[in-house]
């Protein structure tokens, strides 16, 4: 089971009204004196700030409380597939597997909403370790499972890591978070044909793809898919689902490890994302502020 996070809220939304009642959001100033008018402007930009901050305190709140109760029902439908209360059917099995799918499609949804928020609030942490490519692409594609046989009869997935890798230094739950996110976008918009996520070592560094022979992105979305919350229009309708966060977020973290991200697409014959990750990343574990 995944575990959840702890979470402090650093305001509450009584705290942010005693601070500022709204009588003082609509006070004018006195006259235009400049001086008068400055703090008038530094005093809007602090109740701004406040306010802004409650906003992403309440996001990362309401996401991490959502986590707990999504968790625990993914735990007694794994209790269940594991027929710990009697055997299965296979219709029941299958049922099982589509509550399994759903609830991981949500928690990843969360996940993504807590992601932004903590980048927005530059309460992001990065905790460089050593990572082995071959080991990271072996998660990613056992996280993706349910996932991936879910379109086992349409898409053939596959997962090389080169035979020697370098080992990586960088925060490996980031790095695990963009090629996931690449994967189920793939996976997302593959109606049929062929999934390739793969590895190679390259001048100091190393570089991932994820191919795919799926719907493609028309060129002048190419730059803009990487914008929160931007999603290609049409592509939802084919029953496709997210937030639209996913790919900004793994533009950014990269940003934050050092490592960079490409496309190149065709419609209707397919996706690239390569993404170049440096042998170490330099910054230390800290808080971005
Ligand atoms: P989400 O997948 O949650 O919508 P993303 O930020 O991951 O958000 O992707 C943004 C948009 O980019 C998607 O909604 C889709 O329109 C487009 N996109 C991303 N990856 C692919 C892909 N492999 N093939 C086709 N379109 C894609």
């Amino acid at each position: 089971m995944i575990p959840s996070k702890r979470y402090e809220p650093r305001h509450t939304a009584s705290a942010v009204r005693e601070l500022h009642p709204v009588r003082d959001l609509v006070a004018p100033p006195d006259d235009d004196d400049p001086v008068v008018l400055r703090q008038e402007i530094e005093r809007l930009q602090a109740l701004l700030a406040d306010a802004n901050a409650f906003r992403l305190d309440a996001l990362s709140l309401v996401s991490h409380e959502l986590r707990s109760p999504l968790n625990i029902i993914l735990g007694y439908n794994e209790m269940l597939v594991d027929e710990a209360f009697g055997p299965l059917t296979e219709e029941q099995r299958d049922t099982l597997k589509r509550v399994e799918m759903q609830a991981l499609l949500l928690l990843g949804q969360i996940d993504e909403t807590l992601d932004f928020s903590r980048l927005e609030s530059g309460r992001t942490v990065v905790e460089p370790a050593d990572v082995v490519v071959e080991e990271l692409l072996l998660e990613v594609e056992s996280e993706a499972r349910p996932f991936i046989e879910q379109r086992i009869s349409d898409v053939e997935v596959s997962v090389h890591s080169p035979p020697v890798a370098p080992v990586l230094y960088t925060d490996r739950e980031k790095l695990k978070v963009v090629l996931k996110n690449l994967l189920s976008n793939a996976l997302k918009f593959t109606p049929k044909g062929q999934i390739d996520v793969s590895a190679a070592a390259c001048v100091n560094g190393v570089e991932f793809a994820v191919r795919d022979t799926g719907i493609g992105i028309p060129r002048d979305e190419l730059l803009r898919i990487f914008e929160p919350f931007r999603q290609v229009k049409g592509t939802l309708a084919s029953g496709c689902r997210g937030v639209g966060l996913g790919l900004h977020i793994a533009q950014r973290f990269l940003g934050l490890l050092g490592g960079r991200i490409e496309v190149e697409s065709a419609v209707g014959e397919g996706s690239t994302f390569r993404v170049w990750m440096p042998l170490r990343t330099t910054s230390a574990p800290v808080v971005l502020v």
